[in-house]
């Protein structure tokens, strides 16, 4: 190799402080290669204060888009590069893979709290999150995940069912102008399992539709709460269903 054809300096230490998995470009490409598992990711985000500001700024977006593409495309209403998501990026990575558990509330009491856990598909639909608003905030996208079945506790013999979901724009949605006109105040003691922000309950706003029970598969015994950032939990009690519904055809399993 001639001296003309060696790799310039400048171009050798481009990146000198951002070498081997530090290189952002570098640590895409190797998520790519594991088809952004979370569970790496996870672990990658917590080795060290630099590897979690790049995860938090990159690696959670591009995880986002490469699992759940129509999903959060219609969400952001792009479908890459700078975009912002309220609430920010971990929080959905979170909520895609992560059912928040139950705990006991004054609307939905139960015996045990149970705990969190991530799972490993979830169908999220929007068909399925207009059940879940009333009429008149039925404008709103609401994707709404099927719901986690988790075994009886206590006295009750039914399943529970807990599930999650994301408002696109909460910001400027109806459901949260509505919850600003009722004056509704915000849960004094709960916090969003995604983003940690103050929360609604929307059972304490009257803002439940019947639909929502039906869509579920549930007598009625229900809550959900909706977070400052949009993003959207509940829990409900299951009863045994006696026909499969059929698949919506704008679902997204991530
Ligand atoms: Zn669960
Ligand atoms: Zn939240």
């Amino acid at each position: 190799m001639s001296a003309n054809q060696r790799p310039r300096p400048s171009e050798e230490t481009d990146s000198s402080d951002e070498s081997g998995i530090l290189n952002e470009r570098v640590l895409v490409l190797v998520f790519e290669f594991l088809k952004w598992d979370i569970h790496s990711l996870c672990q990658t985000a917590s080795v060290s204060r630099r590897l979690r500001a790049i995860s938090k700024r990159i690696l959670w977006k591009n995880l986002c888009f490469y699992r759940a593409p129509r999903m959060v495309g219609a969400l952001t209403g792009q479908v890459s590069s700078n975009v912002r998501i309220g609430g920010g990026w971990p929080a959905l990575a979170k909520l895609l893979y992560f059912c928040c558990g139950c705990q006991s509330t004054r609307n939905f009491p139960i015996n045990e709290q149970l705990p969190g856990h991530f799972v490993n598909a979830t169908r999220f639909s929007k068909t399925s999150g207009q059940s879940f608003l009333t009429k008149k905030c039925r404008g709103d996208l609401l994707y709404v995940s099927d719901p986690c079945e988790h075994p009886p506790t206590g006295a009750r013999e039914d399943d529970l069912g807990i599930y999650r979901g994301v408002f696109r724009g909460f910001n400027r949605s109806r459901t949260r102008a509505c919850l600003i006109s009722r004056q509704v105040a915000l849960e004094e003691s709960t916090r969003c399992p995604y983003c940690r922000v103050r929360v609604w309950s929307m059972t304490a706003a009257r803002l439940i539709p019947r639909s929502a029970a039906k869509r579920l598969g549930s007598d009625g015994g229900l809550e959900y709460f909706v977070c400052l950032n949009g993003h959207f939990y509940g829990a409900c009690w299951l009863v045994p269903l006696s026909s499969e519904e059929e698949e919506e055809e704008d679902d997204e399993e991530v």
